[in-house]
């Protein structure tokens, strides 16, 4: 037994890149020079710019949030009635769908990759089925190739929410050109952020055209409003900070891997702990989560027990994602949300929990957190 004391300071899951504030008090010259806030300005051009090189996407469009984005993107599309969905994601993810009126219907995971399961989509499709919103759960990249058929298949459009997915690819391809579009999250927690944000990527110039209407009310010009679009518009302060952000994400991801590497070899042969690693070879990973799963029978002790006991050292994991959405108070009624039928995810969700991890994240940390974890074992 290793006697460790609880940390001094709180050990958050994540903590943001902050750019150096001397940078971004020069930055901020600039746009006090211009006078422009907001509204399609120049510090917003160049991060769209910048994300699209980076994304390896064709087109994209700002947002002030990811959430927002979704939003419109499902608005874009047209989509109506029953849109299929995973349960083991973020609130927003099936909200969005109840924003746009339409019917969230749950769909299982697949065990290994946490993400919806391609092979059960199909008999879960009605004639009210209009689309299927994915997401690429941890960064982990959906089987865009079987969702992208299925759709095919039945005229559904595919949407997918790649908010943990920044900058993966597959294959040496943008996660952001699968489906019909993909929304990234620039808010504080993700590995690249604005503060608050988000993006819509599409391949498509006219569903761009289209996004960036809806996103400023519908306002074509002075005179012309085309659409009930909303306000969903980044603004110069969000994008100056992205630019700032943008410089040092590399970095961050380098220290990253290196600090899921200690972790995967601290961890290795406890018995009972599994790191989540869904690095296939033809896979790009961002490494924004470092997910566990907690075997209670070959551990000795539940998940929600080594959660607690964490915390009692001052380390704040968390629980991404228990409970499942279709356990939510308003979506608990849906036919879909039967734990019955999402067993694995009902499973998966009571295994998980996200480890702290940020560049910043100190080795002796992480070696601590690990022997914690290690004693911890009955
Ligand atoms: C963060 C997140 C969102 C929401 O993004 P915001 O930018 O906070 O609105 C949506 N889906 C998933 C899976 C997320 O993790």
């Amino acid at each position: 037994m290793n006697n460790i004391e609880p940390f001094e300071d709180p050990i958050y899951v994540t903590q943001p890149i902050l750019p150096k504030l001397e940078n971004l008090v020069e930055k901020l010259k600039e746009v006090w020079g211009s006078k422009r806030l907001t509204n399609n300005g120049p510090q917003h051009k160049r991060l769209e710019e910048r994300l699209c090189d980076i994304l390896k996407v064709p087109y994209l469009s700002l947002f002030n949030n990811g959430t927002i984005a979704l939003i419109v993107a499902c608005q874009s599309l047209r989509l109506t009635g029953e849109v299929i969905t995973t349960p083991f994601t973020f609130a927003a993810t099936p909200h969005v769908l109840t924003w746009n009126n339409i019917s969230p219907i749950f769909c299982d995971i697949d065990p290994v990759t946490m993400n919806i399961d391609a092979d059960k989509i199909e008999s879960m499709i009605t004639p009210q089925t209009t689309g299927i919103l994915a997401v690429h759960v941890y960064g982990t990249p959906c089987d865009v190739k079987k969702i992208q058929e299925i759709a095919n298949r039945y005229g559904l459009k595919v949407v997918y929410d790649a908010a943990h997915a920044f900058g993966v690819e597959i294959d040496g391809k943008g996660i952001g050109t699968f489906g019909d579009v993909s929304m990234f999250s620039f808010h504080a927690t993700k590995l690249f952020h604005t503060a608050e944000g988000g993006a819509l990527t599409f391949n498509d110039k006219n569903m761009k055209d289209r996004v960036d209407l809806l996103k400023n009310f519908g306002i074509k010009n002075e005179e012309e409003v085309m659409m009930p679009g909303i306000n969903g518009k980044m603004n110069e302060l969000q994008a100056l900070l992205g630019l700032e952000v943008l410089g040092l994400v590399e970095e961050e991801k380098k220290k990253r891997r290196n600090i899921f590497l200690a972790y995967s070899n601290y961890l290795n042969g406890i018995e009972g702990i599994k790191i989540c690693n869904n690095n296939s070879e033809d896979v790009n990973h961002n490494y924004q989560y470092v997910v566990i799963r907690v075997n209670e029978k070959e551990y000795g002790v539940s998940r929600d027990y080594l959660y607690t006991e964490l915390k009692k050292y001052n380390v704040h994991t968390r629980k991404y994602f228990y409970p499942l959405c279709s356990s939510f108070a308003c979506y608990k009624h849906l036919f879909s949300s039967i734990p019955a039928n999402l067993p694995i995810a009902d499973k998966v969700s009571t295994e998980v929990l996200c480890l702290p991890i940020y560049g910043e994240l100190n080795g002796y940390v992480i070696q601590n957190i690990c022997n914690i974890i290690s004693d911890l074992k009955q």
